[in-house]
């Protein structure tokens, strides 16, 4: 049995734990594995950050899982990754990650261990795991993407290659006499083949039988089975996945001969929403639901006319968030703007990164749990001292690849970037202004320097600015540790009078 990148959707979770009792009750020797991506996405993610999915995981008894880039999130939080470790602690199974290399974080490194482990019952990260199934021995190691470096907060933490490892590590188990093996993976089933994904693990690792892929959210209805490109192993590796949240519970049966070579294969996506909840579980889901609840219904005193959209395509369009600026996004920047200026006037532009708007306001009266779910990363306000050239080449990264997959494209405040699409990327930034007292100044692209305002994870680099990560390598960000879902809801609630013309017909209180 497997799922992949639940993202905190717990609402259907005592669904999830009746279909996974029907299986083990049809079915003799089985496994649930989960291919990463628990963390983020709900306010059950930002009120018990992990905590509430961690209890449903031990109560459904996962066997193994990987981690995936969002369990990275809570890295550029003032806290960094003791939410992870504090998941990892109260589970009940082992954690798989044969390339992420932890060694230099204070909270991870003393939970991992880079070996091979027989039948492990606690949270700690090994490379792989033996679990003994009926009396067969199965190896399952984990590989995380390579993305997780850009895309979330992973901070001291690398990401090895995925192909030197998993090779390193399927020798490891064959050594220990293991002839069925795993790969249970957060790459992607058909992400960017550069990088990392299932179907090139699959043609370039012998060795393994099977991945149980989740990052891309596919919806593989049955198996895929990838011919290998290799002589030496002439057995097709097949791949699962289970598109995402609590939809489904995946299932694959496999038969194997005495040399662990797959006979018979047989896979379904079972849906989750049709069956009964299991009541161990729906009691457990409301002791955390009532809490949830509450933030997700207090009014913040806000009540808007229209809804604010926020287009996060998943196949990006020129109507992405991540392609364009939003009245929502404007909203946001403006706040953190004027924060921004209150605390140190010279500020001369605030921007936030598209991939950080995560869910649209609804009309009608505006919710905690609505300003959360905006943004719920746990970001904070930061300060970034930037040469203008260091500015300029910021934005050529935002829009270097427009529309983008990346939520590198950067929305702005207190003055405006002007840019030519059809230019070459790398050259298409025309000017940046900031507006001082109604009027565009130039800020000249060359050594001048300038403090600009964004959130922490920008400002450290993330989505790739790595002109904006070396400027905080050189000590020149300043956290200030102030919450940005936070800011934006004093926002509204104060300036609501004072939103920009073309945004205020939104708000009618
Ligand atoms: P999904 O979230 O649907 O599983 P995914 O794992 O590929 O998909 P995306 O939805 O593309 O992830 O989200 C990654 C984007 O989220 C990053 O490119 C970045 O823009 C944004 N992001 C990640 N962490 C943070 C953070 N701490 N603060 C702001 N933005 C962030």
């Amino acid at each position: 049995m497997h799922q992949n990148d639940t993202h905190a959707r717990l609402d259907a979770v005592a669904k999830t734990v009746t279909t996974v009792k029907e299986v083990r009750a049809a079915k003799k020797n089985t496994l649930l594995l989960h291919a990463g991506d628990v963390f983020s996405g709900t306010l059950y993610f930002n009120e018990f950050y992990g905590q509430a999915d961690v209890a449903f995981m031990n109560l459904m008894g996962v066997d193994a899982f990987v981690l995936g880039n969002h369990e990275f999130d809570l890295g550029s939080s003032a806290t960094g990754h003791k939410g992870l470790a504090d998941f990892l602690k109260a589970a009940k199974f082992p954690t798989v990650a044969a390339n992420v290399d932890a060694s230099k974080d204070e909270h991870i490194a003393p939970l991992q261990s880079r070996t091979v482990s027989a039948s492990p019952t606690d949270g700690r990260i090994y490379d792989a795991v033996i679990q003994t199934i009926g009396s067969e021995k199965v190896g399952i190691f984990g590989l995380t993407t390579a993305e997780t470096a850009n895309i979330s907060s992973p901070g001291s933490i690398a990401f090895e290659n995925y192909i030197e490892a998993a090779k390193a590590t399927v020798k490891k188990l064959q050594a220990q006499g293991v002839n069925k093996i795993i790969a249970l993976t957060h790459i992607g089933y058909d992400d960017n083949a550069s990088v990392d994904n299932d179907q090139q693990l699959a043609k370039l690792v012998a060795g393994i039988d099977i991945i149980v892929g989740g990052h891309t959210h596919t919806q593989l209805d049955v198996p895929v089975a990838v011919a290998a490109e290799h002589d030496a192993d002439d057995e097709p590796t097949i791949i699962v996945q289970a598109y995402q949240h609590n939809d489904f519970l995946g299932t694959l049966d496999v038969s194997f001969d005495a040399k662990g070579v797959i006979t018979k294969h047989d896979g379904q996506l079972l849906p989750i929403a049709e069956r009964a909840e299991d009541e161990q579980a729906k009691a457990l889901l409301e002791s955390y639901q009532t809490r949830v609840n509450e933030i997700a219904n207090e009014p913040i005193g806000v009540t808007l006319a229209n809804a604010l959209p926020n287009p996060r395509l998943s196949d990006p369009s020129p109507e992405s968030v991540r392609a364009n600026e939003t009245i929502l996004g404007n909203l946001i920047t403006e706040g953190m703007l004027l924060k921004a200026q209150s605390l140190n006037p010279n500020v001369v532009l605030a921007f936030q990164n598209g991939g950080g708007i995560r869910q649209p306001i609804d009309a009608g009266e505006v919710t905690v749990g609505e300003v959360i779910s905006v943004l719920p990363f746990g970001n904070t306000l930061a300060f970034a001292q930037v040469t203008g050239t260091e500015l300029y080449k910021t934005f050529e990264h935002a829009l270097k690849e427009v529309p983008k997959e990346s939520g590198g494209f950067l929305h702005v405040a207190g003055g405006r970037v002007t840019y030519d699409a059809s230019k070459p990327a790398g050259s298409r930034v025309v000017s940046i202004e900031t507006l001082v007292d109604g009027e565009y100044e130039l800020l000249p692209n060359g050594d001048e320097t300038y403090i600009v305002a964004t959130n922490a994870f920008t400002a450290k680099g993330g989505d790739g600015f790595t002109d904006l990560g070396n400027v905080y390598a050189d000590g020149r960000v300043q956290d200030l540790g102030l919450s940005d879902w936070e800011n934006f809801r004093d926002y509204l609630v104060r300036e609501k009078d004072r939103i920009p013309t073309e945004v205020r017909g939104t708000l009618v209180s």
